[in-house]
């Protein structure tokens, strides 16, 4: 089940309809900011437009406005659905790497199993986590690719703890310990 996601089979499939679009990139929204988008990580209209619309919902209600949008950094992927302009990484968001927020996530799970108001603790990491923000955000409100037989495209530190794919192989956990893999 190793490096399940990024098959070859897709990519063939997919090659010529997907060159026949012109790629884009990744916009800013209102409450959000999309800091220097590579040239190289253009993407489909499709997953753009389905990006924006989740980013902006996500920078919203994080509490994010016009005036103080949160900062969103894309990196270039070169695999599987990245080849056809159908994948997106996400490493940073609020100025932190997704694996600092995770780190930070797994500390705050720490404290609260030796604190008296763990509930209190795990709601105030919850709120204040952009990180694990981000990745229910995108889990809740983004419609990604399930190619037959896959598991839905969504990677990133999370997936073993939150879904979709909590079977997540070590080997494909530990590339998405520093960001967020969506596909469309
Ligand atoms: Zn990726």
């Amino acid at each position: 089940m190793e490096g399940i996601g990024t098959t070859t089979v897709i990519v063939i499939v997919n090659r010529d309809t997907a060159s026949r679009t012109p790629w884009v990139p990744i916009l800013s929204g209102d409450a959000y900011h999309v800091e220097d988008f590579p040239a190289n990580g253009l993407v489909t209209p499709l997953l753009a437009s389905e990006l924006e619309q989740v980013l902006e919902r996500f920078s919203r209600e994080a509490g994010f406005t016009k005036a103080h949008p949160v900062d969103v950094v894309f990196k270039p992927g070169t695999v599987g659905h990245h080849q056809v302009g159908r994948a997106a990484d996400i490493y940073v968001v609020g100025g932190r790497g997704l694996d600092i927020w995770k780190a930070r996530w797994d500390r705050a799970h720490r404290a609260a199993a030796d604190a008296t108001d763990s509930l209190g603790v795990l709601a105030e990491e919850k709120r204040n986590n952009l990180g694990w923000r981000l990745y229910k955000a995108l889990q809740t409100y983004g419609r990604w690719s399930q190619p037959y037989g896959y598991p839905i495209q969504l990677f990133g530190p999370w997936t073993r703890i939150e879904g979709p794919w909590k079977f997540i192989s070590d080997r494909l956990l530990h590339a998405h310990r520093d960001h967020v893999h969506v596909a469309k």
